[in-house]
């Protein structure tokens, strides 16, 4: 289902009236790693929009390495995500742990996220077919490109036709970087499949003074969308906080986006 010759087109993911990924146009989401305050959410979501950027993210479920660090808001979170949501007019994407919190998260969420650490989780993949929200999914941390069409597979043929593929970097010798930005994948999988394609810069380079060469050259090689972290005081982030660029240096970034997609 989800290969070229299967359908001989570009699909198109609507998260929202006016938000398409596979379109003409590029989009781009933005948001902190981790929603931490209203207060947080309503200054990343006022600057975000008017930049603008499409989408806002925000974790409230965290899939942090330490069962120690700080999990997320959860429902508290959702509720933040759902107020500037709709104060803003703008679709939110969040992360979907596991099966348990589906319903919740469709319910305030326009787009669910699928982490790298569950690409491979085979059930949730399958209830996420039955979701009725578009679905993020976001390669695994040494997933092969086709262990990745594969897991898309999954949600596809379960009854979700709304997938887009987020390549973020994979596990390498080379730990300089976070994880090592295959933009080859974003190449291959354009050819191979009919599905969006978008780029976490953030995540794959894991320091913020990289993110904007790398995020330009993913638009460059035929990504459809980027999801980038920012934040109103990015060294105070709870998490992620060495890759999270400034609100302003967001702002830029978009910008110099545009001038790139128009160029390709
Ligand atoms: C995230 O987007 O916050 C995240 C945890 O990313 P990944 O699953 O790619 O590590
Ligand atoms: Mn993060």
């Amino acid at each position: 289902l989800a290969s070229q010759s299967h359908l001989h087109h570009q699909t198109i993911v609507n998260v929202s009236e006016k938000v398409a990924f596979g379109g003409k146009e590029l989009v781009i989401i933005g948001g902190p790693c981790t929603v931490e305050s209203l207060e947080q959410m309503e200054t990343v979501a006022q600057k975000l929009s008017a930049a603008p950027v499409q989408a806002l993210r925000g974790g409230v479920y965290k899939p942090r390495t330490s069962p120690y660090a700080f999990q997320g808001m959860g429902e508290e979170g959702l509720e933040i995500l759902a107020r500037v949501r709709s104060h803003y007019n703008i679709p939110v994407v969040t992360e979907v742990m596991s099966i348990s919190q589906i319903e919740a998260i469709a319910t305030h969420a326009d787009m669910l996220q699928v982490g790298s650490r569950n690409m491979q989780n085979f059930d949730l993949l399958k209830a996420l077919g039955q979701a009725g929200k578009p679905i993020l999914l976001k390669r695994g941390l040494a997933a092969t490109i086709e262990e990745f069409v594969m897991a898309a597979e999954y949600i596809l043929s379960h009854g979700n036709p709304n997938v887009v593929l987020c390549e973020r970097g994979i596990r390498s010798f080379d730990d300089y970087t976070r994880n090592v930005l295959d933009l080859a994948a974003v190449a291959a999988l354009k050819q191979i499949t009919h599905l969006p394609v978008i780029v976490d810069p953030s995540h794959a380079v894991g320091k913020r003074e990289l993110v904007a060469p790398v995020a330009k050259a993913a638009v460059a090689c035929g990504a459809d969308g980027l999801i980038i972290e920012c934040h109103p005081e990015p060294e105070k982030s709870v998490s992620d906080a060495r890759q999270a660029l400034s609100l302003e240096d967001m702002v830029d970034l978009v910008d110099s986006l545009r001038l790139v997609a128009a160029a390709v």
